[in-house]
């Protein structure tokens, strides 16, 4: 499964958050520390980073892995940013999809990543996805589990929910269609994150000066990363971080 990762603080070149930290998102490629389903993230990778004065934020994406890809870590030595998401892939089933299966995905002013597995996928969620409108489907990303995922939370948003509501919508959804899924997502539009912790490990660091991240495990040994129990939600700013339990799936 993946690793990903969101950043709101002060302006600091993308590197200082996805490269720097002894074992950053970049490391966790191919040395992730507490992942618990499978084992290195090779299989694609992205950032996407919001620049001042235009709230709708800039991807780069790649299919391969992120060790391979020298521009990735010129770019984010001068690239600089106060808001940012980024994922390292490790796809649950291979696709021809690339680049396009690569988190985050984004809609307007906002960017998306799954961490985790949709059970049974695809045919546990059809009856979700022919609920949506023929558009939706004809818009997926890719043909991947988060894809869909991601499609469920757009149409949350696009409905009128809040982040956290479209969130935890979807989240309730897919597990009740697809029961044992794993569903750690994250979703942010510059000024807030919002996340959740489903199946797999969650960690957060809220720091007055430094600003807050939102990881599936820490990047350094700093002792103010704190877990997420699972079966949470997390909304975040730059300065507070609110952990709200999500109802357990029914039996
Ligand atoms: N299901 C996701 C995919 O195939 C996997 C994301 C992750 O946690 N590896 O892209």
């Amino acid at each position: 499964m993946c690793r990903h990762l969101a950043y709101l603080g002060p302006a600091v070149p993308l590197g200082e958050i996805l490269v720097r930290p002894e074992h950053s998102l970049y490391r966790q490629s191919w040395a992730p520390r507490r992942q618990r389903h499978g084992t290195v993230n090779a299989d694609g990778f992205g950032v996407g980073w919001y620049a001042p004065e235009d709230p709708v934020p800039a991807r780069y994406r790649r299919a391969g892995p992120v060790w391979g890809d020298g521009s990735f870590a010129d770019l984010t030595r001068v690239v600089r940013s106060g808001a940012l998401l980024a994922a390292v892939r490790s796809a649950t089933v291979a696709d021809p999809d690339g680049e396009a299966a690569a988190a985050p995905f984004a809609m307007g002013t906002y960017l998306f990543s799954h961490n985790g597995a949709v059970l049974g996928w695809p045919r546990s969620v059809a009856p979700l996805a022919g609920r949506l409108p023929p558009a939706d489907l004809l818009d997926l990303a890719a043909r991947c589990d988060s894809a869909l995922v991601w499609a469920l939370v757009q149409r949350g948003l696009r409905d009128g929910y809040p982040a956290p509501e479209a969130l935890s919508g979807a989240v309730a959804d897919v597990a009740a269609a697809a029961p044992g899924s794993r569903l750690n997502l994250l979703l942010t539009d510059g000024a807030s994150i919002s996340a959740t912790a489903w199946g797999d490990t969650l960690w957060y660091r809220l720091d007055p000066a430094a600003g807050t991240v939102v990881a599936s495990e820490p990047y350094d040994d700093d002792p103010l990363w704190t877990e997420v129990p699972d079966h949470t939600l997390l909304t975040a700013t730059r300065t507070d971080v609110l952990l709200t339990p999500l109802k357990e799936p029914a039996p």
